[in-house]
């Protein structure tokens, strides 16, 4: 079953919104397989942003990033990679369509609350980094025959 990778990020966390946004997911009809709070270490952040090592915002975002506590996700569900992406919204909050997690709730570009995995590639690695696989709980939702054919 495809997997996806979601990081309520500090700025996430501090203004309320880890409830608004784990019952996105949910209501959408996903199942929530890994949930954990925690504070990141500066190691994890760059591994986890290591692709945009070279780019000009990258020590802003490690620093952003391990400055307070982020809840990290792990989602299960029929094509959950790309429609998280979509609930999610555009990188820039301010031309994220109203409706999307950044384009409801955030204006700035480093402040977009939120980061799911681009490519179930990318899921595969960043839930393998983050999560140990003792750590993830699968189950069946009862209302799953609801959800799917
Ligand atoms: N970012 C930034 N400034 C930029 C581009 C990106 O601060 O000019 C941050 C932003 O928080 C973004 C993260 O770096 O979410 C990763 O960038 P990416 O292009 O992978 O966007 P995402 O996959 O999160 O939409
Ligand atoms: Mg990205």
């Amino acid at each position: 079953m495809e997997r996806t990778f979601v990081m309520i990020k500090p700025d996430g966390v501090q203004r309320g919104l880890v409830g608004e946004i784990i019952q996105r997911l949910e209501k959408k009809g996903f199942t929530l397989v890994g949930l954990k709070m925690m504070a990141v270490s500066r190691q994890l952040a760059e591994e986890h942003y290591a692709v945009h090592r070279e780019r000009p915002f990258f020590q802003g975002l490690v620093e952003f990033i391990v400055s307070a506590p982020v809840v990290a996700t792990v989602w299960e569900g029929e094509g959950v990679v790309a429609s998280a992406r979509k609930l999610i919204g555009a990188t820039n909050p301010l031309t994220a369509e109203p409706g999307t997690i950044r384009g409801d709730y955030s204006i700035s570009i480093g402040r977009n609350l939120i980061h799911g995995s681009d490519a179930i590639e990318t899921a595969e690695r960043e839930i393998k980094l983050w999560f140990k696989d003792e750590e993830l709980t699968p189950w069946e939702p009862a209302q799953k025959s609801w959800l799917c054919e």
